[in-house]
């Protein structure tokens, strides 16, 4: 008998934030996940996630604005559908329906899910297979304070957890934003790789200035200096400067990243699955990397520990990974809606490898954390 997708199901989920993640475009103290849930006509159910940094004031897509287009566009092609046909319901999905990258990801992570449990593959292997068991991850110093930021940071190399850190800089002036990343190289020396995120912060004249301070302060990597559709600045600043330029708003998918490789317009890619519309076109955007001699990056929306763990699925198919990955998001949270959370060591975050995304969510604390859920007390064990 046909297999069928019976039940299709959204909610936000808002967690505490375990302190205030400071950057150019916002102060957030919270996430807020949409999860979604496809229960399939065999008794398979997948589970995918849209996340977005910061709202409205990072990109064009809230969780709110997700869940809504979830509910009211993306429901009604999926219930019924073949869910053993994936790439064919996407394909309806990006007919009926523009743009929306986020909330596609989720669906598409929501089915490549199912399908794993399905056939006994971890998602990985349903993306042509996994070439690394462990993704380095970097963690984000984002408190705004510069003696704060090096505890942090100490901290994380004691307990063996990052030696990568990237700092958000952009929103005080450039010498600054630069004093504060040069403490924290200065403090860090060679234990540690610092880089910096600028989230478009940046003209390009200050960029020109603020990347030639930042190369002499010995930061390896800078990221979105400039805003997202300045192609051509971002080829000058990639061109003049030694230190690599990474793009990361600049890419909405397999055609910006056509776009910026053909422009040379970065000498790195930020990789997110749901900026580039799903986990198969992630891995679009890494072919396309690859062919264009563009180095890669793991990067993350500050997903909870779904979206991370079909990120982590995604990045592990990659030929290459030079920069590593930023997979921290659930690190950030103060609870865990795992049953099992992810594995962190060594500087490092294991890839699940159980069939699809080798998780599961902990039904009790999702109850208790989705927005609507009615709250009588703090959350006490299950
Ligand atoms: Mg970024």
């Amino acid at each position: 008998m046909a297999i069928t997708i019976d039940a299709f199901e959204t909610c936000l989920v808002d967690l505490p934030t375990i302190r205030p993640h400071v950057l150019s475009v916002a102060t957030m103290r919270q996430q807020t996940m949409v999860l979604v849930t496809v229960r399939c006509s065999d008794g398979t159910t997948g589970v995918g996630e849209a996340t977005t940094i910061g709202g409205l004031s990072y990109g064009e897509e809230s969780p709110e604005g997700m869940k809504l287009a979830l509910d009211t566009y993306f429901a009604p092609l999926v219930l019924g559908a073949d869910p053993t046909r994936p790439a064919e319901l996407m394909d309806r999905l990006n007919r009926a329906i523009a743009g929306n990258r986020f909330s596609k990801c989720a669906v598409e992570t929501a089915l490549l899910d199912a399908m794993g449990q399905r056939v006994g593959l971890p998602m990985s292997e349903l993306l042509g297979g996994r070439r690394r068991e462990s993704l380095p991850v970097a963690w984000t110093l984002a408190s705004g304070d510069t003696a704060k930021d090096i505890d942090e940071a100490e901290r994380m190399l004691a307990e063996r957890r990052h030696n990568i850190f990237k700092l958000k800089i952009g929103k005080r002036s450039v010498a600054d934003d630069v004093a504060h990343v040069a403490a924290i190289k200065r403090a860090l020396g060679d234990r540690a790789s610092v880089r910096v995120d600028v989230n478009r912060a940046w003209d390009e004249a200050s960029a020109t200035r603020g990347v030639a301070m930042l190369e002499a302060a010995g930061c390896d990597l800078v990221e979105q200096p400039v805003d997202a559709h300045l192609r051509g600045a971002m080829a000058r600043l990639s061109q003049r400067f030694t230190i690599p330029i990474m793009a990361d708003e600049s890419l909405t998918g397999p055609a910006s990243a056509f776009d910026f490789a053909a422009g040379a317009a970065a000498d790195v890619f930020a990789v997110k699955i749901a900026q580039s519309g799903g986990p198969k076109a992630a891995c679009a955007v890494a072919a396309i990397a690859e062919a264009a001699g563009v180095a890669l990056y793991g990067g993350t929306m500050l997903e909870g520990p779904v979206g991370t763990a079909a990120s982590a699925h995604a990045f592990s198919t990659f030929a290459h990974l030079s920069f590593q990955t930023e997979l921290f998001g659930p690190l950030l949270l103060t609870e865990e809606i795992l049953e099992e959370p992810l594995a962190y060591a060594d500087f490092g975050l294991k890839v699940p490898d159980g069939p699809g995304l080798g998780v599961r969510l902990d039904a009790d604390k999702v109850a208790f954390f989705r927005r609507d859920a009615v709250r009588k007390t703090h959350y006490a064990g299950a």
